[in-house]
């Protein structure tokens, strides 16, 4: 029977990476990354014995890295990924699925048309699956994508990805809502963490900081990427349902009216997600600046099945109507 090429490279990353995990003792996700940059670099750097060394080199050889698409290693690294992910679940670390990526990234494209290059930043950078889908969907438009995130296995993932499939991504390890070096991006795009951020002393430095008890990580990444977006810039956040809802949504709404202008909320299809709970909407918006108009109507929506090819077709259509009439 024949492969195609994700599966291919996918078998190959999860044999070489469960040789490295029982040789390293090693978490799965941990020597995904070893054998990620062994097959990026064409060569071993882990103290292994002779026989696993030669198996390895033998499975890299029979799987030039040039001989597959982008879109096809990435897709095989996500899955091995996934598959690692379900060796211990932690709800905050989820990587964003390609069919969300897909959705922004097409939105991103739209509201930038204007644009030949671009930043990105992800404050919330996780596998960087996300980036990545969208520099792959945007063929060359992003020039370099800033990433931002505070565990070291997945900035490993990320970088071992974004080399794999020859990504322009800069990656800062650390706590997002510390300080960021990092100048201004055209657009800023997050898959956010949903929770309360334990450092009271940090979150001080927020206007969004609660009165009370511990602030909303998502409410102060919000902050933090406005400050970090240029003027004019765009905002692509994957937010819970419940986003406006919530019993701080009166200070995040009254910042948000002082600092951006909300272009849209489009909700996605409930079936996507676990449960009505865990549902997330995409939330657009863009950075104040003299010369930008508020948008007449915000766009809101909410997005149906995206295997319904037809309603998928009507909505695009509703999308551009209103790019058009207010856009233009
Ligand atoms: N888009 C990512 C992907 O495709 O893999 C998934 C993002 S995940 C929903 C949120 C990420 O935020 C997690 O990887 C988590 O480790 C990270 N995170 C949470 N708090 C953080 C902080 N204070 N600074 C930086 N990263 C943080």
């Amino acid at each position: 029977m024949s492969h195609s090429p994700v599966e291919t490279v996918f078998s190959m990353l999860n044999e070489t990476s469960a040789a490295l995990q029982d040789a390293r003792a090693a978490s799965f996700l941990e020597a995904l990354a070893d054998s990620g940059e062994n097959w990026f670099l064409g060569e071993i750097n882990q103290d292994i014995d002779e026989v696993l060394k030669k198996r390895l080199v033998k499975l890299y050889e029979d799987h030039p890295l040039e001989k597959f698409e982008k879109e096809e290693i990435r897709k095989a690294f996500q899955l091995a990924i996934l598959k690692g992910m379900k060796e211990h679940i932690q709800p905050n670390h989820q990587m964003t699925p390609d069919s969300i990526a897909m959705v922004i990234g097409y939105l991103m494209d739209k509201f930038t048309q204007n644009d030949r290059e671009l930043t990105l930043l992800d404050p919330a950078l996780g596998t960087g699956n996300l980036v990545l889908a969208i520099m792959n969907q945007l063929r060359g438009k992003v020039a370099i994508t800033h990433g931002v995130e505070i565990d070291e296995v997945l900035v490993r993932l990320a970088y071992v990805g974004a080399n794999l499939t020859e990504q322009p991504l800069h990656l800062y390890n650390q706590d997002s809502l510390e300080p960021l070096f990092i100048d201004p991006a055209d657009v800023v795009v997050s898959d956010l963490p949903v929770g309360y951020y334990p450092n009271d002393v940090r979150a001080a430095d927020y206007e969004l900081q609660a009165k009370e008890g511990h602030s909303y990580a998502h409410h102060l990444f919000i902050e933090q990427s406005i400050k970090h977006v240029k003027e004019g810039g765009y905002l692509f956040f994957l937010v819970p349902n419940g986003l406006f809802e919530s019993p701080l949504a009166g200070e995040l709404h009254e910042y948000l009216q002082k600092t951006v202008h909300i272009q849209g909320l489009l909700k996605l299809p409930t079936s996507l997600f676990k449960n009505e709970q865990s549902a997330k909407s995409i939330l657009i918006l863009q950075r104040q600046h003299e010369d930008v108009k508020p948008p007449k109507q915000v766009l809101l929506a909410e997005l149906p099945k995206l295997s319904n090819a037809q309603a998928m077709q009507t909505m695009m259509a509703k999308i551009q109507h209103w790019m058009d009439t207010d856009k233009a």
